[in-house]
């Protein structure tokens, strides 16, 4: 079931990131899978512009290509079929690409929360370091760490089993291939009868 489970398009939260976005993007993909990626931001040049998280630029274009590795989507294009779910902290675009502040994820949490409370995962991939420190607020006691340590690193959350990945901006070929190594046996496991 491929859909966006939020539909709002008129919030104005955060003065900055209403001049700069071209529109807000939710999360989109297959909300039964039960496997949900959690990245930062829509890129200027890629989900500000297709209305699709991890669309349309480099860095969509790698986490794609780990999907289809993993059997997640059906290819990388942005309309391809996905059974996973990719979402952001924040929904929309900052100015220069700039890292979103701790008052606009905070602002935004509401539309996170309310993906995860539908989906309820059970496997979740925090994309980059702004991402791991909200998905562990919600199911990590106390701060999870750095994203380069635990990148790879499959950690037991409240109710859901949790792989930090680094964002594919920064990602190596290695570390993308020991991405997929753990995260492989994960995928398979939520597949068995
Ligand atoms: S980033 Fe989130 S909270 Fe801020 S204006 Fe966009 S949709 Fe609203």
């Amino acid at each position: 079931m491929m859909i966006s489970l939020v539909q709002q398009q008129h919030c104005v939260r955060c003065p900055a990131l209403v001049a700069s976005r071209r529109r807000i993007v939710h999360g989109y993909g297959d909300v039964m899978s039960g496997i949900v990626f959690v990245g930062e931001a829509p890129g200027r040049h890629g989900a500000d512009q297709t209305g699709i998280p991890f669309s349309g630029d480099r860095s969509g274009r790698i986490l794609r290509r780990i999907l289809v590795r993993l059997g997640l989507a059906s290819d990388e294009t942005a309309t391809a079929s996905l059974r996973c779910f990719i979402t952001n902290t924040v929904r929309c675009c900052p100015p220069g690409n700039r890292t979103p502040t701790a008052a606009e994820v905070q602002s935004c949490r509401e539309w996170l929360d309310t993906e995860l409370d539908l989906i309820k995962p059970r496997l979740l991939v925090p994309v980059g370091r702004i991402a791991l420190q909200e998905v562990g607020k919600r199911y990590l006691e106390g701060a999870p760490g750095a994203i380069r340590t635990l990148h790879a690193t499959v950690l037991r959350g409240r109710e859901v089993t949790i792989l930090p990945m680094m964002h594919p901006a920064r990602i190596s070929r290695v570390d993308a291939e020991a991405f997929i190594a753990a995260m492989q046996p994960l995928v398979d496991r939520r597949n068995e009868p």
